[in-house]
């Protein structure tokens, strides 16, 4: 364990903060502004409020350095491209009339103007915007933002240390400007770049920056010679400007890897690593690097994405022997605090016994404070937390809720038989034929169907009592009657219910599997203004009742068209959720999947003769790594297969994805063994139809004939040309003719006009063959 004296004094940083305030006062704040109902005078005020409140409500906490400039309206890497002057012409003059507006309209676009594109930030569920640039970008520095927020931290008294998007990962997540040539690499701009990022790093210094944080979490991805070469060219120039402050360099999500004794030679103050999951390799890899001890090394030892009490004795540990390696050691979470919620004290609703297992932003950064406690004055001094901790953990290890013995044995029996089909696909094919009688280019939808407002009134009239749960019933069986009519008369042939039940694909499981558990106030920042409250993932999984037969039943009594019974997959389900730590995610992913494989065996035992389980987020949580994204993908393709293979021979399996470049995970899918594939592929006009042709992909597939993401209704013609594109890859006998994905987020006009040309277009592919 660590030493009992204390050796040094550890300092407790964070990098970032949950931006939103207590009452989500942000989100209506930006929005009352887009609205028109708030002045741009009042949003900034709301926004000084808000950053003031957490400085001081960090520093009270016994956060000795607190972040500036992590603070945003929308996005920090869309501020990163303001404070560059690297703003797309086409915004020109739109930030120009009105810099407020003009940030907003680069956000999310206007009536004239489209929005940049919005993409994942690395394996997290929150969204940047990402930079375009081209060879004649021109940088300026514009470091107005970052100067005032550290102004306005130094004016409350408080040690503050900006922090920056750094300039390799900036240029990395940046893409070509529309019209630029592939032969263009935004990296290529680096040198141009790094003198913008001197004159932002002068202008801290001038206003008081002792320290400034550069985040670089592109070096936690494999790269290439060259981006590591530039790497080292990036800061050995930014660390030979002579007008600077000291220099942070921050990695996390995953292991620095070959960039490590990069970022240790390169002549910085500071490295700010990650110790957390994935990223617990670091530790060992800097006992081989030279170069740390005259450096300050800020340990990411409390996770920053989940939502878990951390294990404080681990974590003086890991503390302990980065304090043999490093001149000054401080203690901080892993990534920003951005990704998790704020306050554990918000929660009422929650079992107290789980709720002493849970650690939101404000807990992780008391956890912090401890550790660096620890390190100062050494472990008696936090005696009272530590057996407080190690309580908790124990109560946590050896809870009847993480723990069911049930689940346990079920898993522990698990055989590779259990997730194997009986038979292999071309006879399953053959009986699926025989049994289903559909015509070749079978038309069909990817489950959900236009959430009106009237279905979010019956469900907030359900909760507020104002309706009864008989009433609420019938009003879901009257729109599955609609949309199964509408579907009939269109001419779709496997039909499915609509969904309208559900409020989210992954919620409405979580409500009513054991194990899983609700937060109140779980906020966390996806995009913009948009929070989402993923469920927990707390303890064992299993499935009380049955969850959706009984709306699939009615919906099939209905009709004599086959209606798809229709479940969330077992890797979204993790991949939506916070999940558990205690445990191997594949560990979870494995009950989930058992108790989704009950739900597939009684839809089946109801009559469903094809059941779709939709895994969109299979590419989503990949590993950064790509020598990790073996092994995550073979338990995720297990766990689907073990959902889906207790069924009869003639039942069909369908799954679908969107959301994906699927060239990663061509395999994947082939080792999930579904019998009929949904994938998004409109707007890239069947590429995927086309890679999984080349790979000889032996399975039914329908790649997206119809792009739900806009109200556009597209046209006959334009879909049996997409349909004709397909039919080069796949044979007729295995095309599938369906939208790209469920159909919740549109309106009923443009739906109507929509599956009617598909179904229109399907039938005149048909007439040609
Ligand atoms: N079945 C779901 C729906 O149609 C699938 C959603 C998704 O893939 N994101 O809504
Ligand atoms: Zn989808």
């Amino acid at each position: 364990m660590t030493t009992q004296s204390a050796p040094t004094a550890a300092r407790a940083t964070v990098y970032g903060y949950p931006r939103q305030g207590q009452n989500r006062e942000l989100k209506k704040a930006i929005e009352g502004y887009w609205k028109g109902t708030a002045s741009a005078d009042a949003l900034r005020q709301i926004a000084a409020e808000l950053r003031r409140a957490n400085w001081q409500q960090l520093a009270a906490d016994g956060i000795d350095e607190v972040p500036t400039g992590d603070f945003s309206y929308y996005d920090h890497v869309l501020d990163t491209t303001v404070m560059l002057g690297a703003i797309p012409d086409r915004y020109r003059d739109a930030v120009e009339a009105d810099p407020l507006d003009g940030y907003f309209a680069m956000a999310r676009g206007t009536q004239e103007l489209a929005p940049l594109e919005m993409t994942k930030w690395f394996d997290t569920n929150y969204h940047y915007l990402v930079p375009e640039l081209s060879p004649d970008t021109v940088f300026t520095a514009d470091s107005t933002k970052q100067v005032s927020e550290l102004q306005e931290a130094v004016a409350l008294g408080l040690k503050a240390r900006p922090v920056l998007v750094g300039p390799v990962t900036y240029l990395l997540l940046a893409k070509r400007a529309p019209g630029v040539p592939d032969s263009f690499e935004p990296l290529s701009l680096l040198d141009k770049l790094l003198t913008t990022y001197g004159e932002i790093l002068a202008d801290l210094r001038a206003a008081g920056a002792e320290w400034v944080q550069l985040d670089e979490p592109a070096f936690v991805q494999d790269r290439t010679a060259d981006e590591l070469d530039a790497a080292a060219r990036a800061y050995a120039v930014l660390g030979g400007f002579t007008d600077r402050p000291k220099l942070l360099v921050a990695s996390y999500f995953d292991r620095l890897g070959e960039a490590l004794p990069v970022l240790a030679k390169a002549p910085v103050e500071g490295l700010a690593i990650d110790f957390t999951g994935p990223a617990a390799a670091n530790l060992d890899a800097l006992a081989s690097v030279a170069g740390l001890r005259h450096k300050r090394l800020v340990a990411g030892v409390v996770n920053g994405r989940n939502i878990w009490i951390n294990d404080l004795s681990r974590s003086l540990s890991t503390l302990a022997t980065l304090m043999g390696l490093a001149g000054q050691v401080d203690v901080s979470s892993s990534c920003s605090l951005l990704h998790v919620p704020l306050d554990v004290a918000a929660e009422n609703d929650i079992d107290p016994e789980v709720l002493a297992w849970l650690a939101f932003a404000r807990q992780k950064t008391a956890e912090i404070v401890t550790l660096a406690r620890g390190i100062t004055e050494g472990t008696e001094a936090i005696e009272a937390e530590l057996t407080a901790n190690r309580a908790a953990l124990e109560a946590r290890a050896g809870s009847a809720l993480t723990n069911d013995p049930e689940v346990r044995a079920r898993v522990a029996a698990v055989t590779e038989a259990d997730s194997r089909r009986s038979v292999a696909y071309p006879e399953r094919a053959a009986a699926q034929r025989a049994r289903l009688g559909l015509p070749l280019l079978p038309t069909t939808t990817v489950g959900s169907f236009p959430q009106t407002t009237e279905l979010r009134t019956a469900r907030a009239d359900l909760r507020a009592g104002r309706i009864d749960a008989a009433q609420y019933d019938e009003r879901i069986e009257a729109e599955i009657r609609e949309v199964l009519a509408f579907q009939e008369k269109a001419g779709l042939d496997v039909l499915v219910h609509g969904e309208p039940e559900r409020n989210d694909m992954v919620q409405y499981f979580a409500e009513q599997l054991d194990g899983y558990v609700a937060t109140q106030h779980g906020w966390v920042q996806s995009y913009g203004t948009r929070y989402v409250r993923p469920p927990v993932l707390a303890g064992d999984i299993s499935r009380p009742k049955a969850m959706t037969v009984r709306w699939t039943q009615y919906a099939q009594s209905q009709t004599d068209k086959p209606v798809k019974g229709m479940l969330t997959g077992p890797v979204t389900m993790l991949a939506w959720s916070f999940v558990r730590d205690d445990q191997p995610r594949s560990e979870t992913a494995r009950q989930v999947a058992l108790a989704l494989r009950d739900e597939v065996n009684d839809l089946e035992a109801g009559g469903a003769s094809v059941i779709q389980v939709d895994e969109p987020a299979l590419r989503e949580t990949l590993p950064l790594r790509k020598a990790d994204r073996a092994a995550y993908l073979a338990w995720g393709t297990e766990a689907f297969r073990l959902t889906t293979s207790g069924v009869r021979v003639d039942t069909q399996i369908h799954t679908h994805m969107c959301y994906v470049e699927f060239g990663d995970i061509l395999n994947a899918l082939d080792e999930m063994d579904a019998d009929v594939a949904s994938l998004e592929a409109a707007r890239s006009h069947m590429q995927v139809a086309h890679e999984l042709g080349d790979a000889g992909y032996p399975r039914e597939v329908g790649p997206g004939v119809y792009d739900i993401h806009s109200p556009r209704v597209p046209g006959t013609s334009e879909i049996v040309s997409l349909l004709r594109k397909g039919l080069d890859a796949i044979p007729a006998e295995r095309l599938w003719v369906n939208p790209d994905c469920g159909l919740k987020t549109r309106g009923w006009p443009e739906v109507r006009d929509s599956l009617q040309h598909l179904v229109n277009a399907a039938h005149e592919v048909r007439g040609t063959l």
